[in-house]
C-alpha cells in the first residue's frame, strides 16, 4: 500500500534502496593499450581483441589537428 512521503524515515528509505544499486560490468585493462574495457569485447580505444588488430581505427586526431 502507498505510504505518505514523510511517514517513511530516511533510514527505512535508504535500507530499502540498498538493493537497488547497479552492478558493475566486467571490466578489464586492455593488454595492448592499458585502457579499461569491457571483457570479451573489442577494445574501443585501440581495436584489439585476443591479441590481434580486429578493427582499424580511423585516425581522427590527426585530421582535427590539421
Ligand atoms: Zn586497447
Amino acid at each position: 500500500m502507498a505510504v505518505p512521503f514523510r511517514r517513511v524515515s530516511k533510514t527505512k528509505k535508504r535500507m530499502r534502496r540498498s538493493h537497488l544499486a547497479l552492478s558493475v560490468p566486467g571490466m578489464i585493462t586492455c593488454p595492448n593499450c592499458g585502457e579499461m574495457t569491457l571483457s570479451h569485447r573489442v577494445c574501443p580505444n585501440c581495436g584489439f581483441y585476443a591479441g590481434k588488430q580486429v578493427v582499424v581505427k580511423k585516425e581522427k586526431k590527426e585530421a582535427e589537428e590539421n
